[in-house]
């Protein structure tokens, strides 16, 4: 298992905005987060996994953070690991979509992730996949604070002199992403509408909305982009994901016009070695799960522990000896 490591420190992106970037790859829940200073005010796009973590990044953040501290989050989705540290800066203001509250009642809890990463069969693939990659965070104690104020399409704030617009371009990996965007800096943080280093994840598709908000991003012409996790990308990247959600696409369409269920779809797919470069193969069975949904005309609330525990049974099965 992959410890934790933590950045000790916060990289500047841009006058006014410092990435703690967490960049390990292969595993899940080491998330981006983008502090944002001027003057006596301070906003952070996204709060780690658990306490520890969050600590960890308010020690690295050091003297950049103001005395007051930091007063807005901006939550660019609703999944735990952008989340969780959202109650150790209590009074501050969370902002995130209509849509992303709305999720946050379909994530798993803290309360949920602490019972499979410690009370499931560790010698079954849930709990085996559970353990190996989300066993390292301490969810005992994490209330999942919700946000206080939510909006729907664009919202602007001003943090001192840094003019900051949020915009909505979800339905596409959650129900209610939006991503930042630094008007004059030349930066977007995309959330987890873009992966680096790993197979993406996408839970609320399809993947042409994923298509879709990356062209959204590219329209506003940055040239940083911060992803939700991993190194942070070019346009030239971003442009390059496309290509791989595209290319992924038409290989799961294909598959589901032949007959195949989505788990035999997957399974054709991974073996034929689709960008076996990138880590964690086994999301492409969540990713192929979620677009055949959306093909058989499932409304329906997607089930994250259930389309993971699909995940785990492919990664279970083609595991090594570590
Ligand atoms: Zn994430």
């Amino acid at each position: 298992m992959i410890g934790m490591n933590l950045p000790d420190g916060l990289a500047p992106v841009a006058d006014g905005l410092h990435l703690w970037a967490p960049a390990h790859t292969g595993t899940w829940g080491f998330a981006n987060c983008l502090l944002i200073t001027s003057g006596e005010e301070a906003a952070l796009v996204d709060t780690p996994y658990d306490r520890v973590m969050t600590e960890a990044l308010v020690a690295a953040a050091g003297s950049l953070l103001p005395a007051g501290g930091v007063r807005i989050i901006v939550n660019t989705h609703g999944n735990g690991d952008h989340t969780f540290g959202n109650g150790c800066f209590p009074g501050a203001e969370i902002i995130a979509t209509k849509a992303g509250a709305e999720h946050l009642c379909h994530e798993p809890s803290p309360q949920q992730m602490h019972f499979l990463t410690h009370q499931t069969p560790a010698d079954q693939p849930l709990g085996w996949y559970a353990r190996r990659h989300f066993g390292r965070y301490r969810y005992e104690g994490v209330e999942a604070v919700p946000p206080t104020l939510t909006f729907s399409g664009r919202h602007e704030l001003a943090v001192g002199d840094i003019q900051v617009e949020l915009i909505e371009v979800g339905p596409a990996h959650s129900a209610g992403d939006l991503v930042v965007h630094f008007p004059g800096r030349g930066v977007v943080c995309a959330g987890d509408v873009l992966f680096a280093g790993d197979h993406p994840v996408h839970w609320n598709g399809p993947l042409a909305n994923v298509v879709a908000a990356c062209e959204a991003i590219l329209a506003l012409e940055p040239e940083v982009v911060v992803p939700g996790h991993g190194a942070v990308m070019t346009p030239r990247d971003v442009q390059c994901y496309v290509t791989y959600l595209r290319e992924l696409e038409a290989l799961i369409h294909s598959r589901h016009a032949a007959g195949f269920s989505a788990d035999e779809a997957a399974a054709d797919i991974l073996g034929s070695g689709f960008h076996d470069q990138l880590g964690l193969p086994e999301r492409i069975v969540i990713l192929t799960a979620v677009e055949y949904r959306h093909l058989d005309g499932d409304t329906g609330e997607p089930d994250l522990v259930a389309l993971a525990a699909r995940a785990a049974d492919w990664a279970y099965r083609n595991r090594g000896d570590d």
